[in-house]
């Protein structure tokens, strides 16, 4: 934690573009434990600026990334990924030497290659990943201890300084994660594996449901047990933002999804022939990784799915 009263706010101006949950949870951290004199939101929608200043989320709001940057000393990009090339290239002119730029982009590669052309000299780009989330979005979803005792990754550009990478962990500390560091690549298929996968998968299955006969579909919808309905809260996750995380990690998430599809043909082969040591013995293997997933701390006493993106 930053000791705010001793030694000050750990930044001036902290500008957040894209207040929605991750931006507003984030938002509610810095306000609520003084790690930033000032905070700047950044949001397209009239509704949405409103919304972000009521909520005390912000001092000010503005539609205008470009303007809202002059002068700050910390600019977190939090919009879906897809957003990033533009809003980077709009910033960038704008950028006050010695700014540190973050973003929270559930992938690595494609936002350093998406941001760090358009950094000008002396502008540092810390690349983070909080590995927590809810499947709702937009400035009201957000919530202070979103990220307690939760993973943030960071991936630093190879041979940056280590000076903003001390002071980005260090607001994610305040915030109550805990910091781990990989390079970008690594991060992708660990987490097109942990999060992006499952997505796809629970996006598949409630969509096969849509398909089928009327009755057959009503009742599954009035009888789904827990299973499905795990299911349908994942695939209720914003659209654009797994839009983009697909196109974005689509090497890691593809050799992710070729080793799963291998995986399910093996175990649909051990049902058509009887081979109930095979699924025992799987499903023993697997119960284990629940119990050191639970072991560990990171099982569902909040309220998300998996630790997201
Ligand atoms: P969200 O709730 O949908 O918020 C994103 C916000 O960005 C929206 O409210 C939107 O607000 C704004 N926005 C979108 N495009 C923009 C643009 N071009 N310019 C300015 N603002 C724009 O999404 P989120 O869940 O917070 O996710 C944000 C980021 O966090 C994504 O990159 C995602 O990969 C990452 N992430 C998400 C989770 C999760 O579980 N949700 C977890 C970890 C990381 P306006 O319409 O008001 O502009």
């Amino acid at each position: 934690m930053t000791d705010a009263a001793t030694e000050g706010p750990l930044f001036d101006t902290v500008v957040i573009i894209g207040v929605g949950l991750i931006g507003s949870s984030l938002a509610l951290n810095i306000r609520e434990k003084g790690l930033a004199r000032r905070v700047v939101g950044v949001s397209r929608s009239v509704e949405n600026r409103a919304k972000i200043l009521e909520l005390g989320l912000a001092d000010s709001v503005t539609d205008d990334a470009a303007e809202a940057v002059v002068g700050a000393d910390c600019v977190l990009l939090c919009t879906a990924v897809g957003a990033y090339a533009s809003l980077a290239e709009q910033i960038g002119p704008h950028l006050s030497a010695g700014c540190i730029v973050s973003d929270v982009g559930s992938t690595k590669g494609s936002v350093i290659a998406d941001i760090q052309p358009h950094m000008p000299e002396g502008v540092h780009f810390v690349p983070a990943h909080p590995i927590a989330g809810t499947e709702r979005s937009g400035p009201a979803a957000g919530f202070a201890s979103l990220y307690k005792d939760r993973w943030v990754i960071l991936t630093p550009l190879p041979g940056g300084a280590r000076g903003p990478v001390e002071r980005i962990a260090e607001l994610w500390r305040a915030c109550g994660a805990m910091i781990d560091e990989m390079d970008a690549l690594h991060h992708d298929r660990v987490l097109a594996m942990t999060s992006h996968l499952p997505h796809l998968i629970a996006y598949t299955i409630v969509d096969t449901a849509t398909q089928l006969e009327d009755d057959l579909k009503s009742e599954v919808i009035k009888f789904s047990a827990s299973g499905f309905r795990d299911f349908t809260r994942i695939a209720g996750s914003d659209p654009t933002m797994w839009r983009d995380v697909f196109l974005a990690n689509k090497d890691a998430v593809l050799e992710m999804l070729q080793r799963f599809s291998e995986d399910l043909s093996a175990l649909q082969r051990a049902i058509r022939w009887n081979d109930g040591d095979a699924l025992f013995s799987l499903f023993s293997r697997t119960r284990d990784i629940r119990r050191s997933i639970i072991e560990q701390g990171q099982d569902d006493a909040k309220p998300d799915f998996g630790r997201s993106h």
